[in-house]
């Protein structure tokens, strides 16, 4: 199991249903949809289509509308014009663009002389000369070729503009009314930017979390409010790369990983990671070890941008992208970081027990940590102290089980509800791990619940138990109580010559014969007649052996190690008996 998730753009390379099964397959585990491109119908369709695939896997899929947020543009342009060096340049408002006036999504009144503008990613620099009214007029520094609708960045200038903006309002309503998981909001400054986004979704009626992208230096200086502020945080390194020092960046990101790991907040590394795969079929050495690195810092998960939305092979960038996340995962390196970097707990009773549950799992030698939460709340927490072993999360909503397809470490399963107690909530945690692979049975491992929520208050967590993971093949009634491991013999007719030592007999339905030779091989019997007096359970009371009858046998085979709980009744798949001796102690 992979820990860091794969966030992948979606656009025309990749919004076909066909394309997103195979990126799913490959390892995606949240579709990004960019509201900077496309319409938002496409959005919508994009969101169902994803949906759709969702519904068909075994793994969470979900979807994250990134809005654009107070970004100012270039006007939309047919043709690119030249911006020559040493030109000047008036910026005005408006919708066209020709060598000496530019038009921009939005007046940039709020600057001065001296400061610089950014076109297309810094490819055009322009310092300003002085503002006329309603233009701002700069020289061209560095002059280009200015496409259509090319970002504008003035670093270091709060232009005051609203975030979010109408349009992002309008991006918003399409978020609640799909059902989007996530909603990603651009250059917020502070605190206050990320509650007003999270405002306008409760208005809209919508419940979805948001996204922080810290893409700006007043970003960059507010960083502990918008962690405490967001449920999650993404390193925009495309436009921070812009805003801030270029050098600045690689430490930038470093700081907010550090952080986010603090918190326990989920945090995404994007922009260019494996930029050279839009068109190559190889990344570069250096995309590769930047890759490695976030992994190594311990980001939730690495984004594709342009490589997955547009690229020649967006299935094969996400391949690409597994294998070096896997590599590392599996590195002495990652696992030692992992064990140096334990955040604290904070005063919680959650968080006390996600850490307890952290170290149980290493010290009892577990499979995995279950956590069964309704709101994700304990998943998270759980997540935070990032278990050298998988959690399996189950959940009865359906929404927080797509949600968590963001966090590291976590596979998340839907459970249903259950009102039957902690046991059952404990047995369908248990079954989520051993159908998710992360556990076999016979296997130990550390369950975590917070769902009885109604006795303690919501997102409580109260219990924490070591557990045996043990599949149940059959079920049946107790004929003699007791526990007994060893391999399963089928008995068809009674005859014991080669039924070898401690076997569990396993008897046919309609058995009426008699056990012939050594009796003394035999260590249970599963009986699939109802009968708790038949000669099978008359033999068990004289050898004193486990039985369970009424219990089908057809899960059974020849030699197969199962473990027969006669107490309750089941019959478990492989040896559970020392894992759960100490238990029953
Ligand atoms: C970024 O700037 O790195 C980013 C992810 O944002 P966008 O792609 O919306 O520019």
């Amino acid at each position: 199991m992979r820990n860091a998730k794969i966030v992948c753009t979606l656009g025309p390379a990749s919004d076909a249903e066909s394309v997103i099964q195979r990126m799913v397959e490959a390892g995606m585990a949240v579709a990004r949809l960019n509201a900077s491109h496309g319409t938002r119908d496409d959005r919508a369709a994009a969101i169902e289509r994803v949906q759709a695939v969702d519904q068909r896997i075994d793994r969470p899929l979900a979807t994250m509308v990134d809005l654009q947020g107070p970004e100012i543009r270039t006007a939309p342009l047919d043709e690119p014009v030249h911006l020559a060096e040493g030109s000047e340049v008036r910026f005005v408002e408006g919708e066209t663009a020709t060598e000496s006036e530019v038009g921009l999504s939005h007046a940039i009144p709020s600057v001065d002389p001296g400061e610089r503008i950014l076109l297309d990613d810094a490819l055009i620099e322009a310092t300003i000369l002085r503002v006329d009214d309603d233009a701002v007029v700069a020289r061209i520094e560095e002059g280009g070729e200015l496409g259509s609708r090319k970002g504008v960045n003035v670093p270091g200038v709060d232009l005051d503009l609203p975030n979010p903006t109408e349009d992002d309002r309008r991006e918003l309503e399409l978020a609640v009314e799909q059902d989007a998981d996530y909603v990603a909001a651009s250059f917020v400054r502070d605190a206050e930017d990320v509650y007003r986004v999270e405002e306008a979704i409760e208005d809209l009626g919508g419940e979805i979390p948001v996204v922080a992208k810290i893409e700006r230096d007043v970003a960059v200086r507010n960083l502990d409010e918008i962690v405490d502020a967001a449920f999650g945080v993404m390193v925009a390194r495309g436009d921070l790369g812009v805003e801030c020092p270029m050098e600045d960046v690689p430490l930038i990101q470093k700081r907010i990983i550090r952080r986010c790991r603090e918190s326990g907040t989920p945090v995404i590394t994007a922009t260019e990671m494996l930029d050279s795969m839009v068109h190559a079929r190889r990344p570069t050495r250096a995309e590769a070890s930047d890759v490695a690195n976030a992994v190594l810092d311990g980001t939730d998960a690495v984004m594709l941008s342009a490589e997955t939305a547009v690229g020649d092979d967006p299935v094969a960038v996400v391949e690409t992208m597994d294998r070096i996340v896997r590599q590392v995962e599996r590195s002495d390196e990652y696992a030692e970081l992992r064990e140096q970097r334990v955040p604290t707990a904070s005063e919680s009773r959650t968080e006390a027990l996600a850490r307890s549950a952290r170290y149980l799992a290493r010290d009892v030698g577990a499979s995995a940590v279950v956590a069964a939460s309704e709101s994700g709340y304990t998943v998270l927490k759980t997540a935070k102290f990032r278990p050298g072993v998988p959690v399996v999360a189950t959940t009865p909503n359906d929404d927080v089980r797509r949600r968590l397809a963001l966090v590291g470490g976590v596979t998340a399963r839907y459970a249903p509800y259950t009102d039957e107690g902690a046991d059952a909530v404990v047995e369908k945690a248990v079954k989520a791990a051993l159908d998710a692979g992360a556990a076999d049975s016979g296997d130990t491992v550390v369950v975590l619940s917070g769902m009885m929520t109604e006795l303690e208050g919501a997102n409580t967590t109260n219990m924490l138990k070591v557990h045996v993971a043990a599949e149940t093949l059959t079920t049946g009634r107790s004929v003699v109580p007791g526990w007994v491991s060893g391999p399963v013999s089928v008995v068809p007719d009674g005859d014991l010559t080669d039924v070898p030592n401690g076997a569990v007999v396993a008897l046919p339905a309609d058995f009426e014969g008699e056990f012939e030779g050594d009796l003394g091989r035999i260590a249970g019997i599963v009986d699939p007649s109802p009968g708790m007096t038949g000669y099978a359970a008359m033999i068990a009371r004289e050898l004193e052996v486990p039985m369970i009858s009424d219990a089908p046998v057809t899960e059974l085979s020849d030699g197969q190690q199962v473990t027969l709980d006669a107490e309750r009744g089941v019959v478990y798949d492989g040896d559970i008996s020392t894992a759960t001796e100490a238990d029953r102690r």
